[in-house]
């Protein structure tokens, strides 16, 4: 079984336990993701660019930068339980289209530029 599938059916076990299903409908649940997006984007919106990286893997932002990126996964594949969507099997699609999209050839430390 894969990592998401296991997270997938945990999050399925606490969501029935709790009787929490009734309020994950798709906008709920794209809300409650852009929400924690928005919570890992305060962690680093007034750092300097130059050297967010680097604080990035010092404490405490490390700590809070995971329980927040864990907060947005958790959304994500409960939201795309409920839309019957394989993350992992879109995210594969995703890749190797976006590999035809963007060949290396064309594109190696060529950041794309939208039209
Ligand atoms: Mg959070």
């Amino acid at each position: 079984m894969s990592d998401l599938i296991e997270l997938r059916d945990r999050i399925r076990v606490f969501t029935e336990e709790r009787d929490w299903a009734k309020f994950h409908d798709p906008k709920s649940l794209i809300l409650a993701l852009v929400g924690e997006v928005g919570e890992l984007s305060e962690l680093f919106q007034w750092l300097p660019a130059d050297t967010a990286a680097t604080r990035a893997h010092e404490d405490p932002l490390h700590t809070r930068a995971g329980e927040e990126l864990a907060d947005v996964l958790i959304y994500l594949i409960r939201l795309a339980d409920v839309l019957n969507i394989d993350l992992a099997d879109a995210a594969s699609r995703k890749l190797t289209s976006s590999s035809t999209r963007f060949p290396t050839t064309q594109f190696h430390g060529q950041a794309p530029e939208k039209i």
